[in-house]
């Protein structure tokens, strides 16, 4: 790993108050100080600040503050200067200019983390919890980054790791004493000790659905015929959110999806575009668009309007459109425009006839009745996915594969101890569990893997 000066805007670049450009590597004061004539940087004390003028020769760019860190005392275990300037985009460009004429060259994305981990000052979960920190949207999701970011889920994983890796040791001795056919590796021991991390493992995976919810968002569908009151439910629901909504074009197709925030939980409702259209294009588009949205969904909220009594065709889309794993909320709509007695037996009419578990929710959208019973029901979903014995919560995709790699590694152990087969055989199907676990805190790890991770940064980070 060379580590040579490297330099990039830390702040998000735009007008603000004050602008920091980062620079870290070996030769981070002698490149700065090349700018800033007003001290001697190489005599200061580190974690200190100094005022004076960022120089381009003689031309004074910004009056700045320099942040000194010296190493190894620093993020990046390396020298490093951050410089806070006035914030204009102008005035960063111009600083940045004059620290690569000295010496410095502009870092690629997450560079400075990379080295961090790279110094060993952090482990690669961590890492990945610092892209996480930043990305946070909502205070489940700040909450699980933090807790990872502190070194959750290596903690609970290194000391699993540590006991296999005591086992591996005496498994292989015994390989050294193979003529002489002794156990040193108590196989029960191993054995509970197997058990014990597939627990482990087992509910670390589990913890991936909420995890899921937390980073991504909940995936909600809002189905029902023309006319049901779908847009005009999801006017209601936003109502108080336009002002910190945002619209985010969906992934994987030309969507649209609002989100929507429940007890610092995000809800992502699929393709309200779709919600927009005019009625007629509705109808074109049908039953295969709805089956499309609610393929992608976690929850389908399907509104059957009370009006009718004749709830044949609703039951007959809900029943296309189930999956086993899907979440549904039956709503009926509209209920300030009919009396009660019309409606009354609506919720037994569908629990004849739908055999999948369902809530049932009377609304009107226009006099805003019962909406708050659905957010709740909503929220209520995300917290059961919640397993009640972890406080360490999967939320990386790579962490969750890794884990269930491990747990395929560790039933590979355990098959192997049951059919008593070779020390050999065995030590290698160890070495392999041993080595899936090390992936997710990058104990095992390869450039590739870094490469993906770091590349997703942004540059300054
Ligand atoms: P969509 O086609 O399912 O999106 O249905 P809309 O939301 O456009 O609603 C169709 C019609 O029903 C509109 O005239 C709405 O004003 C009306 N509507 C929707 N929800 C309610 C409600 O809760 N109460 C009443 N009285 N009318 C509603």
């Amino acid at each position: 790993m060379n580590n040579d000066t490297i330099c990039a805007l830390a702040t998000a670049n735009g007008i603000g108050a004050l602008g920091i450009i980062r620079v870290s590597g070996n030769e981070a004061l002698t490149v700065v100080q090349k700018c800033f004539p007003s001290k001697n940087l190489e005599k200061q004390k580190s974690h200190t600040i100094h005022y004076g003028y960022f120089m381009d020769e003689d031309e004074a760019i910004d009056e700045v503050m320099l942040s000194i860190f010296l190493a190894p005392r620093t993020f990046t275990t390396e020298n490093s200067v951050e410089i806070t300037f006035h914030g204009s985009p102008h005035i960063g460009k111009r600083i940045l200019e004059t620290l690569m004429k000295n010496g410095a060259r502009m870092a690629k994305a997450g560079e400075f983390t990379l080295r961090a981990f790279i110094n060993g000052r952090i482990d690669l979960s961590q890492a990945e919890a610092i892209a996480d920190v930043i990305a946070s949207e909502n205070e489940a999701s700040r909450k699980v980054a933090i807790n990872q970011l502190k070194g959750g889920i290596t903690n609970e994983i290194s000391f699993l790791r540590t006991d296999l890796l005591n086992f591996v040791s005496l498994i292989e001795l015994e390989l050294d004493f193979a003529e002489e056919d002794v156990e040193f590796a108590d196989r029960s021991a191993l054995n509970q000790l197997l058990n014990k991390i597939e627990l482990k493992l087992n509910s670390l995976i589990e913890s991936f659905q909420y995890g899921n919810a937390i980073k991504n968002g909940t995936a909600v569908a809002i189905i029902g015929k023309p006319n049901a009151g779908k847009s005009t439910l999801l006017n209601a629901l936003l109502k108080e959110e336009r002002a910190i909504v945002s619209s985010i074009a969906g992934t994987t197709r030309d969507t649209i999806e609002e989100v929507l925030h429940i007890k610092g939980h995000a809800f992502r409702l699929i393709d309200t575009a779709g919600l927009r259209e005019t009625i007629d294009e509705i109808e074109a588009i049908g039953v295969k668009k709805a089956k499309e949205k609610v393929e992608n969904a976690d929850v389908l909220v399907y509104l059957a309007d009370a009006a009718t009594k004749d709830f044949t065709d609703d039951i007959e889309m809900i029943k296309s459109l189930l999956r086993n794993d899907l979440k549904l909320i039956i709503c009926a709509t509209k209920i300030d425009e009919v009396i009660p007695t019309h409606y009354e037996n609506a919720e037994q009419i569908f629990r004849d006839e739908i055999s999948h578990e369902f809530d049932f929710i009377k609304i009107s959208a226009v006099e805003n009745q019962n909406i708050q019973d659905l957010k709740n029901e909503l929220s209520s979903y995300v917290e059961q996915l919640k397993t009640s014995e972890n406080n360490v919560i999967i939320t990386n995709q790579r962490h969750f594969e890794a884990l269930q790699k491990s747990l395929d590694a560790v039933d590979k152990v355990k098959e192997a101890i049951n059919f008593q087969i070779s020390t050999e055989l065995l030590a290698y199907e160890l070495r392999n569990a041993l080595e899936y676990l090390g992936e997710i805190s990058g104990e095992v790890t390869n450039d590739e893997v870094l490469g993906n991770i770091f590349s997703k940064f942004c540059i300054g980070k």
